[in-house]
């Protein structure tokens, strides 16, 4: 499991690196997000929680979706928006109160 960081959506704002608890995410040159170490990601997802301009992808393993599916996150005011696209293009959301975030 990994996520992939689009850098045209990239604003570098740092969120990511910050909350990325084995500091795998870097600044490149041009201040765009890159995970450094991907092998090492273990999916805790906060870097997708924190990231403004869903530039985080999430690509699901095998056992809960592969084949390309992947999830992004979108913030709205209160609310964390968890979009699943499975291995069709279906999108699934899933809406969660940010003060309530952590619980999943
Ligand atoms: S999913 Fe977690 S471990 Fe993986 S890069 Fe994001 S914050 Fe780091
Ligand atoms: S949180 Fe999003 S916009 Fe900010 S540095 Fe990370 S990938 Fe770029």
């Amino acid at each position: 499991m990994s996520i992939s960081i689009n850098k045209n959506k990239c604003v570098g704002c740092r969120k990511c690196l910050s909350v990325c608890p084995g500091s795998l995410i870097k600044l490149d040159k041009e201040s765009k997000a890159y995970i450094k170490y991907p092998k090492n990601c273990w999916g805790c997802t906060a870097c997708l929680k924190e990231c403004s301009v869903e530039a985080i992808k999430y690509y699901l393993g095998a056992d809960i979706g592969g084949n390309g599916a992947y999830l992004y996150v979108k913030q709205k005011k209160n609310e964390l928006i968890w979009n699943i696209v499975d291995k069709n293009k279906k999108n699934i959301t899933i809406n969660i109160n940010r003060k309530e975030s952590n619980k999943y």
